[in-house]
């Protein structure tokens, strides 16, 4: 089996086993297999990533990034995801993005999710008459083809030496922890951009507590079969972990998050939470690439 076809072999799986497991979410696996779709379309390796000179060293990559998309590409993207929702979903549900929507509003709402910038997002969402969190549902899944394509751009400049707890490419805090191999080594994950990197093995992302008194383990499952969750009793923040052989591929670390959302209930009813607020504002631009411009900034320039 070739590479290509073992992963869609592993997406395939993913997808059945979480139709089987949640079928209350059928209306939205269609979005999730389209992302994983577009996650290949050579488009995104086509944006141009200007980064910001005085960049402070804790600023994920991202932060202050000017990010040049094809407009004409993205907005139609941005459309056929919300009429595939609006397909999906009941008529009392369903997203009322006008197929005429204009190319700088598609480029703000991917900019406000590109930068978590949650309330902005409802404020245009607002705007546009849409449903906030139908819509924010639609362009935080539509953002992750092109986080996706910087994170394999910009894997090599994460410093090794990164200690914050968000992500070092995109600002999200963590969705996962990743226990890997006989090593035991602690691995956090972003399921926005892929991004893995390295942690010590105790401590709270969130809050930097190290002291073992305060950290806690939940196993709310018989044996923590699908995971367990790490617990800060001084932020009282949460994170779930992963004990894996195999490293989870980028585009599986959001499917992996969905497959093991009983942990996030379990947490939530114990009172633990995830911060609301991103791990850091990174007031990246995304701007429409005119065609010359794409000529004098290549990606691969
Ligand atoms: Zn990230
Ligand atoms: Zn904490």
């Amino acid at each position: 089996m070739s590479r290509e076809s073992t992963r869609w072999h592993d997406i395939r799986g993913r997808l059945e086993s979480l139709a089987h497991q949640y079928p209350e979410w059928q209306p939205s696996l269609p979005l999730w297999q389209a992302m994983l779709y577009a996650l290949d379309d050579p488009a995104w390796e086509e944006a141009v990533l200007l980064p910001c000179p005085d960049r402070p060293a804790t600023a994920p990559l991202l932060a202050g990034m000017v990010c040049y998309v094809d407009a004409h590409k993205v907005g139609y993207w941005v459309r056929f995801l919300a009429k595939l929702a609006r397909q999906n979903t009941a008529p009392a549900q369903a997203v009322p993005l006008r197929t005429n929507l204009h190319q700088e509003a598609v480029l703000a709402l991917l900019e406000a999710a590109l930068c978590q910038e949650h309330e902005h997002l409802t404020a245009l969402a607002e705007g546009l008459g849409a449903h906030p969190h139908a819509l924010a549902a639609i362009v935080h899944l539509a953002v992750i083809p092109l986080l996706q394509a910087c994170g394999r751009r910009l894997a090599s400049q994460v410093p090794p030496s990164w200690s914050c707890g968000y992500c070092p490419i995109c600002g999200a805090w963590p969705t996962l922890a990743e226990v890997r191999g006989l090593e035991h080594t602690r691995t956090l994950r972003c399921a926005r951009c892929g991004a893995a990197w390295g942690t010590t093995w105790l401590g709270c992302p969130y809050c930097h507590e190290m002291d073992h008194q305060r950290l806690g383990m939940l196993l709310p499952e018989p044996h923590g079969a699908i995971g367990q969750i790490e617990t800060c009793a001084t932020c009282q923040g949460y994170l779930k972990t992963h004990t894996t052989l195999q490293v989870l591929p980028a585009y599986a670390v959001a499917l992996q998050d969905l497959a093991t959302i009983a942990l996030d209930v379990a947490a939530l009813d114990r009172g633990y939470t995830r911060p609301e607020r991103p791990g850091y504002a990174l007031a990246c631009r995304l701007v429409a690439s005119p065609a010359r411009r794409r000529t004098m900034f290549g990606w691969h320039a």
